[in-house]
């Protein structure tokens, strides 16, 4: 981009607009705006930066006071993102049914997660929030009704098409909705500097909130008064809540809506998938059900006509959903075949044997290392490992969660990098030991084995039986599986 930004805030905005090649018919200019390129990979990152710097303009959000806000995923993310930055503490309210990759995102980002049940949807994780923050005197974003985010995008999102766009005439636009900022925001805009635009609402078939034409009941402040009659389950995380939001509604009431389309749920998967294998563009689920929206009104309109669908976040959200169910994890049949058609590096027969490496020589040092750490009252346990091995992480966990206190000796950490003490520690130990692997455990001096034995004799109690022998302190409560602890792939494979 070959700009220098102030903080992660100043890379909010101005996505690319790029053109569909292969999946709308010949003749037809269709145009997909990728709010995938914001920093945190959707849409929502603009209405954060929007509502927190509106309210820190107001002077309702005062410095390091928390900020709370219901969210089906994005918006948490993009808040979590621009609380981080400012230095706000975040607690998010969110239904349990959304996918778990977002919470974890949320989490990472230093966000508190507080889950609702699923069973009271999406006004339920609201009533929650509003809960909390009366409770202890947060600020609450208020997405739904909040003039501030549509404003934002009035202010950012608008003026990015209307530029693009520019040179030639726009002629459809096409959306969904979810607090219906993005509708009201940049409608209102276009409807006042691109008065030809035909504004083009998607919403999911089973869920036809808008095309029912039944109005929302709400409080006196806006919120809504529990679900809509014809609000439905559906697969479009993040578009069409149990509620009309007040956003939407207004973009309702003026006129700024020229179409609603029934979108399959089914169609809005495909053409997700369709745009990853066709045109390389990774997106969400609610991207292909507007794309597929765009593409109804590509087939029905004359060469020439431009179409713009607005694609709301990156497919990286939506692993653990129904967009990812087909995507195998391990080997299909072809992959299979294909690994199959030459000899080495296969799960079906032993490759050739590795070239040894140079064998290191093991020192007095060395020596003495092994033989005062195996003697050392202060740490009867003793575990020598590597840094990032699978399986010494998996013994690390199993220790951690009985609270065994150990010495972990990282042979290839930076400590033991001088003049090859690690190597020639690891030479002294397969001396000792007559293993080769790593890692290599010990209680009290003795030899246990490596993770598979110390696993084993932990099932067994024999561990538990070694360290009350050795006096080791530990918590006598956990019953574990610890084979469960290592990585999936760690795990004995079937034989295909
Ligand atoms: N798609 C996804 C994946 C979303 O997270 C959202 C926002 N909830 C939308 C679409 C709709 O955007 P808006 O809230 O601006 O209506």
């Amino acid at each position: 981009m070959g700009t220098r930004f102030d903080s992660i805030l100043g890379t909010i905005g101005r996505t690319p607009v790029v053109r569909i090649n292969k999946l709308a018919p010949a003749g037809v200019n269709l145009f997909v705006k990728l709010e995938a390129f914001n920093p945190m990979g959707s849409v929502k990152d603009r209405l954060a930066l929007g509502v927190i710097e509106d309210a820190e303009k107001r002077g309702l959000l005062k410095p390091g006071q928390t900020v709370i806000e219901a969210t089906s995923g994005n918006t948490g993310i993009g808040l979590a993102m621009v609380c981080a930055q400012k230095g706000y503490p975040l607690v998010l309210t969110m239904a349990e049914n959304f996918s778990v990759e977002r919470r974890r995102m949320m989490r990472f980002l230093g966000a508190q997660v507080i889950l609702t049940p699923a069973a009271e949807k999406g006004s339920g994780m609201l009533a929650k929030a509003v809960e909390l923050a009366e409770a202890h005197g947060w600020f609450l974003c208020r997405q739904f009704e909040n003039e501030a985010n549509a404003d934002f995008h009035s202010r950012t999102t608008a003026p990015e098409i209307l530029e693009d766009f520019a040179d030639v005439q726009l002629d459809y636009w096409v959306t969904g909705f979810g607090t219906g900022g993005t509708l009201k925001g940049v409608a209102r805009v276009l409807r006042e500097k691109s008065p030809q635009t035909r504004i083009l609402v998607c919403e999911p078939d089973n869920s036809p909130l808008l095309g029912s034409g039944v109005r929302q009941v709400r409080a006196p402040d806006g919120a809504p008064a529990g679900s809509h009659p014809s609000f439905r389950p559906h697969l479009m995380q993040g578009w069409t809540p149990d509620f009309i939001s007040k956003l939407t509604e207004d973009a309702v009431a003026q006129g700024l809506i020229d179409q609603i389309m029934p979108i399959p749920g089914d169609e809005a998967l495909c053409l997700s998938r369709e745009l990853a294998r066709k045109e390389g563009i990774f997106c969400g689920i609610t991207a292909g059900a507007t794309l597929a929206g765009g593409l109804r009104i590509c087939r029905s309109s004359p060469a020439g006509t431009n179409v713009l669908c607005m694609l709301p976040d990156t497919g990286e959200r939506y692993l653990s959903t129904p967009l990812f169910a087909d995507i195998e994890t391990e080997m299909t049949a072809e992959e299979l075949e294909v690994s199959r058609s030459t000899p080495g590096y296969r799960f079906d027969r032993p490759s050739a044997a590795p070239a040894a490496s140079a064998a290191v020589n093991i020192t007095p040092d060395a020596e003495t290392f092994v033989a005062q750490a195996l003697s050392d009252p202060a740490h009867p346990v003793v575990m020598f490992a590597l840094e990032w091995c699978e399986f010494c992480w998996s013994l690390r966990k199993l220790f951690a969660k009985c609270g065994i206190d150990y010495r972990s000796v990282d042979l290839d950490s930076a400590q033991y990098q001088q003049d090859n003490l690690g190597g020639a520690i690891r030479a002294a130990l397969n001396a000792h030991t007559g293993c080769i692997t790593i890692p290599q455990i010990f209680v009290a001096g003795e030899f246990i084995g490596g993770c598979t034995e110390v696993f084993d004799e932990f099932k067994s109690g024999r561990l538990q039986q070694r360290l009350e022998q050795a006096g080791v302190v530990y918590d006598k409560k956990v019953t574990i599986d610890p084979y469960s602890l290592l990585p999936s792939w760690l795990h004995p494979r079937q034989s295909s």
